[in-house]
Order: C-alpha cells, then sequence, then structure tokens
C-alpha cells in the first residue's frame, strides 16, 4: 500500500540510537541541547525548546503568553485538533474562523477580523500542507488589534521564514510529518525571555535540569512556576539531529513531487482541483486536492484504495467534532465545511519517485470518470 505519508528512517538513525544508549545518559542531555540548537539555526533562530509534541508546545506557548480564563483565541477550524485544544488547556476560548476560500484554505483576514470581540487576544495561524500564510497582512491584523500572533507550525519545519510571524511557533515531530523523532516537537520564539519561560515550564517550573546539576556545585533546585513534564528524550534528539540533516533535501524533493503532481492533474483530471493555485512559499507537507461537486468521495477513495494507494482527508472540521459541537452548536463556517467535504489528500513523501505520482494521478483520473458516469446515468 502507498501511504499518503511514511517516515524516512534507517541506518543513520539505528546508530544514533545506539549510541544513545551506550552513553548511558537518556533523556534532556547534550543531545537535546544540541537538537535544540541545530533545529534553532535551521530557522536563523537564535534558539528553541524541543518537547515531547507539537500539542505541548502549542500549550506552553499560550501559558507562557499568561492566557487564560476569559480570553478568545482565533483559531482555524481546517486544522488538527491540537491546535483549538491548546487554548482550552489554559482555560482560554477558542474561536473558530473560516478559510479565506477553497483555492486558499488558510484562516480568513476578514472573517477572524469579524469574529473579534474585546476579549480577543491571540491568534493561532496553521500553516496548511507547508503553505505559508501571509505573514505582513497578519502582522499588521494582529498589531493593529492589540493581538499576539502564534503559529503552529507542524506542517512547516524547515523554512527560515517559519516562526518568524510573531510571539512563538510550535513544531511537530510526530510520524508523518516533514521530519520526525517519532513523537517530539520544538518551540521556537524570538524573545529569549519568552523561550526562557517556556524552557522552564518545560520540566516542571524548576529552575535548573538534571544535566545542569551534574555540572553545578549546588544539588538543589527551586520551583518558581506551575510547570509540567514536556521533556524531550537524548533517544528522540538523536534520531531529529539525523533526521534534520535531511529536512532541506526532503522539502525539496517534495516541492518536485508536488509540481508534477499539479501538472499531471491538470493534464489528465482537470475537473479536479489543486489548491493554492498561487505559488507561495511552501514546505509541501501534503498534497491537497478537491473533487468536483458531482463525485462521491467515497468512491473515489475505494478505488483508490483497490489499487493500493491509501487517501486521507485534511481534515475534518474541528468544529463539528462532536466534543466542539456539543460545546457551541452554533459555530457556521461554510467554506470551511465546503471543502472539508470535497477535500482528498493524495501520497506525498520523500521515498516516492515520480512514476509513483504517475501512477496515483492515472488511479485518480479513472476513479473521478467512473464517479462521474456513474452519476451521470443515475
Ligand atoms: C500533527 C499536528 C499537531 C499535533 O502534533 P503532535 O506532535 O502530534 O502533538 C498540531 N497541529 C497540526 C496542524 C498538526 O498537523
Amino acid at each position: 500500500m502507498l501511504l499518503v505519508a511514511e517516515p524516512i528512517v534507517g541506518p543513520e538513525e539505528k546508530a544514533a540510537l545506539l549510541e544513545v544508549i551506550d552513553s548511558g545518559w537518556l533523556t534532556m542531555g547534550d543531545r537535546v541541547r544540541a537538537f535544540e540548537q541545530a533545529f534553532a539555526s535551521q530557522h536563523e533562530a537564535e534558539d528553541s525548546v524541543a518537547v515531547n509534541s507539537c500539542t505541548a508546545a502549542l500549550h506552553l506557548i499560550l501559558h507562557a503568553l499568561g492566557l487564560g480564563p476569559g480570553d478568545e483565541v482565533l483559531v482555524p477550524s481546517l486544522t488538527f485538533v491540537a491546535t483549538a485544544n491548546s487554548a482550552l488547556y489554559v482555560g482560554a476560548t477558542p474561536v473558530f474562523v473560516d478559510i479565506e476560500s477553497a483555492d486558499v484554505p488558510l484562516m480568513s483576514l476578514s472573517d477572524a477580523e469579524a469574529r473579534c470581540t474585546p476579549r480577543t487576544k491571540a491568534v493561532i495561524l496553521m500553516h496548511f500542507a507547508g503553505c505559508l500564510a501571509d505573514r505582513a497582512a497578519w502582522q499588521a491584523f494582529a498589531q493593529r488589534r492589540g493581538l499576539v500572533l502564534i503559529e503552529d507550525a507542524a506542517h512547516a519545519p524547515g523554512l527560515k521564514e517559519v516562526g518568524t510571524y510573531g510571539a512563538a511557533a510550535a513544531f511537530s515531530f510526530y510520524g508523518n510529518k516533514n521530519m520526525t523523532t517519532a513523537e517530539g516537537g520544538a518551540v521556537i520564539a524570538r524573545d529569549p525571555a519568552l523561550l526562557a519561560a517556556i524552557r522552564q515550564a518545560r520540566g516542571h517550573g524548576m529552575t535548573s535540569g538534571t544535566r545542569q546539576r551534574l555540572d553545578s556545585r549546588t544539588p538543589s533546585y527551586d520551583v518558581t512556576m506551575l510547570g509540567f513534564n514536556y521533556r524531550m528524550d537524548e533517544l528522540r534528539a538523536a534520531i531529529g539531529l539525523v533526521q534534520l540533516r535531511h529536512l532541506a533535501a526532503w522539502n525539496e524533493i517534495r516541492r518536485g513531487l508536488v509540481a508534477r503532481y499539479r501538472r499531471l492533474i491538470a493534464d489528465r483530471c482537470p475537473s479536479v482541483a489543486v489548491p493554492f493555485a498561487q505559488p507561495r512559499l511552501s514546505t509541501c507537507h501534503l498534497m491537497p486536492v478537491l473533487l468536483p461537486g458531482p463525485v462521491l468521495r467515497q468512491e473515489v477513495i475505494d478505488h483508490l484504495r483497490a489499487d493500493g494507494i491509501q487517501t486521507t482527508i485534511h481534515y475534518p472540521p474541528v468544529h463539528l467534532m462532536s466534543f466542539y459541537r456539543d460545546r457551541d452548536p452554533t459555530v457556521d463556517l461554510p467554506r470551511t465545511e465546503d471543502f472539508a467535504a470535497r477535500e482528498l489528500t493524495l501520497p506525498l513523501h520523500p521515498r516516492m519517485g515520480p512514476e509513483t505520482v504517475e501512477a496515483v494521478v492515472s488511479s485518480l483520473a479513472r476513479a473521478v470518470q467512473s464517479s462521474t458516469s456513474v452519476e451521470a446515468v443515475a
């Protein structure tokens, strides 16, 4: 089965893991620190904080910014649930914002504007599919409204522009992302004081970590804030250091594959739309397409599956999930709902070759053709 996303891990990662085991130091040691610095420099940042997930990264950012009960946070609904959950973790209220259009499925600035209230304190942008949001426009909006800008950059590691939008950015190294540590995440924040607060909150709010105390004369420590255990371990950091060395090249391969997808889809199934018609900076994390109205998505999914091709949906809207719908059944995001109802995500990862893209598009073209003709007969 050709999967939508596949991690690339091999001998280099195995060797790196063995080194950690032989070293006898398993968590929050020199490798985590080296990974933080390497990840930061990849994004031309001074420093970063490694954590055990992007979800933890988002939580720490909102926590360190002091967001809490009574505050509203603008979030997309066309995202993974963690984006919205992070607001609830700190007691704030996520306010869902519609996408701009089917062609630009990023948060709509005009809808964000319309959903602002005197309680709105922050906005979390998500670089959907790896396509970057419009930085200047969002910075101007945040400044005008006095809001904190946060990036959910789970889809967009490896571009120096990412992590420069506002206060902080959260990254994911889950198994299906552009680089992986199996589970893992990181925070980039340009303000050293904010990053320091995030670093401390990651480890129970303690004033020093186990590794620092080894080098220090004073084995004691203080706890000066409410913290969490969101630490990364040495095994994951060792994998991350290997992955990071390949990230730029992998993202380049992804770009080539997406360009090929675009050409072939335009050629062989022009009724299928590919979002982001205008070129944009992108890490090409996902390959989303929009099926034409009359096509039954499930038939297309089944057809591709029979050809050994997995597809997925990005995303079932968060505001329609039972948990969120029960909280507020009145949320209405027509463009998000239309997009999510027609979206299909095709396989995209650097282990694929050009011939694999051909095979996927051929299968898609046949699937759309047969689903459309069934519809026409009916
Ligand atoms: C994967 C993902 C997350 C969550 O990442 P974890 O590392 O699994 O916590 C958050 N937001 C988006 C947009 C994601 O794709």
